[in-house]
């Protein structure tokens, strides 16, 4: 048995991740011998329609992030087009808190392969691409070996599986830019320039890679579809709560006692995935706050944290459940040292493209900093809730809205730790300059 990033736990309901901890579970035999391809050779034989209205009853959203529901995303490229459809896979895994990618297709790359060439016949489609994230350079090598073992047993190239179907894949290596994981500025990478995001509409569905019709979806969106296809989209619906099918590769990292990725069917309680799934809080502190899907989500506090994990539960707490990045936070945490945290990695990741992003990231890294050593007054800190506001929206993709999201929501919800922090520089006799 490999070694995991984390022991499985029996609260798990395991179907992406139910290879994981099998011998060679990324070769193709392990593959082959636990029922792969079954889900694409029945996908050939329903054919396009039945596969997109499969997905579109498994209520699978978007992996990602977006939450966008999947089978509709499909039925946009249109199939008929005189240019070729491409199918992109977004690996491009960046999000602070987020892992799960990483342990798909490390574990169980033929499942996502597979997810591939099933997208392909529904939209008839002939070439797909990987996108991974330039840190997961490793990745690159250990999925060249497994595309390479496809292709020489028959599982890409001009005769997938023996069944006539034309397929190939190709792997393509980010460079180490969080903004590439926006769809439109990772097609603008993939095609070699610098990746900033596009104007849209067009949509990519429509014009994408290289101006063609392009499905781009997250690792874990694909890995979904074969079991999907085989057991039926009304099963994996009824994995999860209603619009919010099947199961979600949650990453519980913080102040946990067993950190690690964990395959829990939507709409699971927040809490018992922290007290139970992921073991409790370390010596027995009390919870402090959430942040439920990855660093751009809006922070919960502990009052707040007893809700369903789905799409809709989160939206209506006033957070996302994002890329099903959690992390926990105790008692401890000095939660304007958090927002500092965050706004640092969205300033250095701002793509510099559009003003209120590069200069709002930039300002509020600042204050934050001279806050956090107890510099400012009351006012500076209406002032970093005023600033983020008038980053939402108004910026050119979602990485403005990602970094002005966390910062309102500590903010409003942890002031007064602001003004202790305030009070404390006024306590040690330091006297405010400026
Ligand atoms: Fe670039 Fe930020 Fe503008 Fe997005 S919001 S285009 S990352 S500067």
């Amino acid at each position: 048995m490999k070694i995991l990033y984390n022991e499985p736990s029996p609260l798990e309901t395991r179907v992406l991740s139910r290879r994981f901890g099998l011998e060679n579970s990324e070769r193709l035999d392990t593959y082959l011998a636990t029922g792969g391809f079954e889900a694409f050779r029945k996908a050939l034989e329903i054919g396009p329609d039945q596969i997109i209205s499969e997905v579109k009853t498994s209520a699978l959203r978007g992996r990602g992030g977006a939450g966008f529901p999947t089978g509709m995303k499909w039925s946009f490229v249109p199939r008929n087009h005189p240019k070729p459809r491409y199918i992109i896979v977004n690996a491009d895994e960046s999000e602070p808190g987020t892992c799960k990618d990483r342990l798909l297709m490390e574990y169980d790359p033929y499942q996502l392969l597979e997810g591939m060439l099933i997208a392909g016949i529904a939209v008839d489609s002939r070439k797909g691409y990987i996108y991974v994230r330039g840190e997961y350079r490793y990745l690159i090598t250990h999925l060249e070996r497994v595309v390479e073992e496809a292709y020489s047993r028959g599982y890409l190239g001009k005769n997938v599986a023996g069944t006539g179907f034309e397929f190939d894949v190709y792997l393509h290596s980010g460079a180490g830019a969080y903004e590439c994981g926006e769809e439109t500025a990772l097609l603008d990478s993939l095609e070699g320039k610098r990746g900033i995001p596009r104007m849209k509409p067009p949509f990519p569905a429509v014009s994408g890679a290289w101006q063609s019709p392009t499905l781009l979806n997250n690792v874990e969106t694909f890995s979904a579809v074969p079991h999907i296809i085989l057991n039926g989209g009304q099963w994996f619906a009824g994995l999860g709560t209603p619009k919010n099918g099947g199961t979600r590769l949650v990453c519980i990292s913080g102040h946990v006692n067993k950190p690690g990725v964990y395959e829990l069917p939507l709409g699971y309680p927040m809490l018992k995935a922290i007290y139970e799934v992921a073991g409790g809080i370390p010596g027995g502190r009390k919870l402090k706050a959430v942040i439920p899907g990855g660093s751009s989500c809006p922070v919960l506090r502990a009052a707040e944290c007893d809700l369903a994990m789905d799409y809709d539960s989160l939206a209506k707490a006033g957070s996302m459940l994002g890329s099903g990045g959690m992390v926990v936070m105790d008692e401890t945490t000095d939660m304007v040292r958090a927002a500092l945290r965050i706004m640092a990695f969205y300033q250095h990741e701002s793509c510099g493209w559009c003003i209120p992003c590069r200069e709002g990231t930039a300002w509020l890294r600042k204050m934050l900093a001279r806050l956090d050593a107890g510099i400012g007054t009351p006012a500076d800190i209406d002032l970093v809730g005023e600033l983020s506001k008038n980053m939402l929206g108004r910026t050119f993709c979602a990485l403005g809205d990602a970094a002005a999201m966390p910062t309102i929501s500590i903010v409003e919800k942890f002031r007064d730790e602001f003004e202790a922090k305030l009070q404390s520089y006024a306590a040690a006799g330091l006297v405010q300059v400026g």
